[in-house]
């Protein structure tokens, strides 16, 4: 017998999740200079680090002999002042810090789920709710899409009686599609309070400010809401690992039962706290993200390609035979994401990247696309 048999059969048969090809792994293979090499595979922020981070990380090295504050104070306070959340009347004792917002996804799942209960998602939505979902034992429920976006009436029809998290991302990841502020309100509203609904908001800092939901002021309102953000993407911060979920005090205290109590380290924490007070840093990322997102739309119009209109800092391209295309796409530096994984295999995920990045990709796109 092998040991892995001895894990339960829904350990076993979880698909383990896919990340995006390293830069330094493709230089292996292909025989590359790093430098050469673009990758626009991970939705991470083409323009690096914040240089506030940057310069809280550089004043904290002395620190690291010692444990991180496993309450994450300075950080709350900041987030509860930034965000308005005491507004909501959610103070500091609502907010989870999580090792990425994977973290606390994660949380959520290990403390609402377990064999005998069900979360509900949606087809093309972010690969780790089932991932979360199914490590529980709970029982994953897929919501077909609509154009490939959340169909809130089929999400609605799909929960069961042993439901007891519903998983939504806005905008989602891989589709980058968005679910409008009142329509999202108007499902929370019908959704029973024994069932947490997590409204995922990764991308939030991406959208212009008439399409951000007030989401934060609807935790007054619905004490089953959790929302999550991260500092991996518009925050320039995926290397450190760093989120956070605002809840209600009792559900967040359930989420912190099952938090590891140093499961954000200090770099982290001090990088994340500098790094909310730089709105010059954040407006230029959505400016940059803007104009390639215009500039990558553009030459798939120019190419004749389909696209998914994305509200994200990435967008997904119908390249027909995508496997393929990401091979030759490699072959010339350029990593992106196939997101077959994702039942959508003509499809590949670009991140927007900076201009001459994104360049990059267009023109080795366009070569592949002719020689087929
Ligand atoms: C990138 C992403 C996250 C954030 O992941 P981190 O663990 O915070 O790096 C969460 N949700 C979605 C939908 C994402 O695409």
């Amino acid at each position: 017998m092998q040991p892995s048999a001895l894990a339960p059969a829904y350990i076993r048969t979880i698909a383990p999740y896919q990340p995006g090809k390293p830069i330094s792994e493709l230089a292996r293979e292909m025989g590359l200079n790093e430098a050469d090499i673009v990758k626009l595979a991970s939705n991470e922020n083409p323009l690096g680090i914040s240089p506030k981070a940057r310069n809280a990380i550089a004043g904290a090295i002395d620190e690291l002999a010692l444990y991180p504050d496993g309450n994450g104070f300075e950080l709350k306070l900041a987030i509860v002042d930034k965000l308005g959340v005491e507004f909501a009347g959610i103070g500091m004792a609502g907010v989870v810090l999580g090792n990425g917002s994977n973290d606390v996804l994660e949380l959520v799942a290990r403390a609402f789920l377990a064999p005998g209960t069900s979360a509900v998602y949606s087809q093309h939505a972010f690969a780790v709710y089932p991932l979360v979902t199914q490590a529980t034992g709970a029982t994953g429920v897929e919501a077909p899409a609509l154009d490939y976006g959340h169909d809130l009436a089929a999400m609605r029809q799909a929960i069961r009686d042993d439901t007891r998290v519903i998983f939504i991302a806005n905008p989602n990841n891989p589709t980058g599609t968005l679910l409008a502020a009142t329509a999202l309100h108007s499902f929370i509203a019908s959704v029973p309070e024994h069932i947490i609904v997590v409204l995922d908001e990764a991308y939030g800092e991406f959208l212009d400010a008439g399409l951000q939901a007030p989401s934060v002021s609807w935790l007054a309102e619905f004490p089953n809401l959790v929302l999550t953000r991260t500092f991996s993407k518009a925050y320039g911060l995926a290397g450190l690992r760093v989120g956070f979920a605002l809840a209600h005090a009792d559900v967040a205290g359930m989420l912190n039962r099952v938090r590891q109590p140093f499961n954000v380290n200090s770099l982290a924490l001090t990088a994340a706290t500098a790094a909310l007070s730089d709105v010059d840093f954040l407006a230029e990322s959505k400016r940059i993200n803007d104009a390639g997102m215009a500039q990558l739309v553009q030459g798939f119009q120019r190419m004749g390609l389909a696209f998914i209109p994305s509200y994200g800092n990435f967008v997904c391209v119908k390249v027909g035979a995508a496997a393929a295309v990401f091979q030759e796409l490699l072959k010339r530096g350029v990593i992106v994401r196939p997101v077959g994984n994702y039942g959508m295999p003509e499809h590949l995920r670009v991140s927007i990247g900076l201009p001459e990045q994104n360049l990059r990709f267009l023109t080795a796109l366009g070569e592949i696309l002719v020689r087929a």
